[in-house]
């Protein structure tokens, strides 16, 4: 494998990866370029910013090619840092977007929808226990991520099972939800190859997105989503963020003993005395984090205590305006133990 303005070459000489910068943690989400006879496929471009247009610049120029040789952008899932530059990436090549309907009605919300979907979280946040002075920081948080988005593409819709074009290739949709509901990996059974998106990452844990009014239990889908993905025979697979990987199966199974790892402490957390959420969020992850890491690890957060919940294993109750987890035990009962 080489490395050039953030090219990284696969084993298949038809797939480049490109490491397009984003402003987190992560560092860079990984955008594919899948060569065929007739163009190029994009698989998640990026976000959009100043740095990701000039890698973007710099890997069109390596390869000699220009947006007239894309021939389609294909979206993962609608999170920025893979949505970004599709409108934009269209815009310039006239090429069609595909995602799946949940992802576009998602994107739709979030970012066509004024600071609706923000306020939604807001509350949500605020009935979980997160004070207010973090909560509010939430706001000008989601509205930064608008520049980043737009322009907003028009969507062709993928649904699961649909066999579709990459380069010259015929590969498979796969949908599983938690990380984002909608969210599509791509499988090509003749090389076992498998673009897994954000649903199965290498060394890190996909953040479990609870979302008001999209997922009911997003772990419950996630972990579905796993067990479903194991099954497919993956040789080689392209995360969004990450080195390409062998092991998928193992990789899946990893990830389900993670989060049975996670819903464990969490239970003991609770059974050691009632909290809220944000309370049980700053006790895992801590107080130093950004805001857009206390978005993720509140999201998270709810996330587990919701599956606890499904599973009778916790339980809630509204106390002074805010949500209270308990313990599954109803002796003692949730008001003897407020009152201590
Ligand atoms: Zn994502
Ligand atoms: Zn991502």
């Amino acid at each position: 494998m080489n490395s050039i303005y953030g090219m990284v070459r696969q084993d298949n000489p038809y797939i480049l990866q490109v490491r397009v910068p984003v402003p987190y943690p992560l560092q860079y989400v990984n955008a594919y370029l899948i060569q065929g006879d007739s163009g190029w496929t994009v698989l998640d471009p990026g976000i959009h910013s100043p740095e990701a247009l000039e890698l973007w610049e710099g890997v069109f120029r390596t390869l000699g090619i220009g947006f007239g040789q894309l021939e389609r952008i294909v979206l993962t899932h609608h999170h920025p840092d893979h949505y970004g530059l599709a409108g934009y990436f269209q815009h310039k090549s006239g090429a069609p977007v595909f995602l799946s309907e949940w992802g576009r009605r998602q994107a739709d919300d979030l970012w066509g929808n004024g600071d609706e979907a923000a306020r939604r979280l807001w509350r949500l946040f605020r009935q979980h226990g997160m004070d207010a002075p973090m909560a509010d920081a939430m706001l000008p948080h989601m509205a930064g991520f608008v520049e980043l988005v737009s322009p907003r593409p028009e969507t062709a819709p993928i649904q699961s099972g649909d066999m579709l074009q990459l380069g010259d290739g015929l590969w498979e949709a796969v949908e599983t939800g938690g990380h984002a509901a909608g969210h599509m990996s791509f499988y090509r059974k003749e090389t076992g190859e498998m673009f897994c998106g954000d649903a199965v990452l290498p060394r890190i844990s996909p953040n479990i997105g609870y979302m008001p009014g999209v997922e009911e239990d997003p772990l419950a889908s996630f972990l579905e989503g796993l067990r479903h993905l194991g099954e497919y025979a993956v040789e080689r697979a392209y995360p969004g963020h990450r080195d390409s990987f062998q092991g998928f199966a193992k990789r899946c199974c990893e990830l389900i003993a993670h989060h049975d790892r996670r819903l464990g402490q969490m239970e003991e957390r609770i059974g050691a005395g009632p909290c809220t959420a944000y309370e049980c969020c700053t006790g895992l992850f801590g107080t130093r984090l950004t805001v857009h890491q206390f978005r993720f690890a509140m999201s998270e957060t709810l996330a587990h205590l919701i599956h606890l919940e499904g599973q009778g294993r916790i339980r809630r109750e509204e106390r002074q305006g805010a949500v209270v987890f308990f313990g599954a035990s109803r002796n003692p009962t949730a008001s003897s133990l407020l009152r201590r």
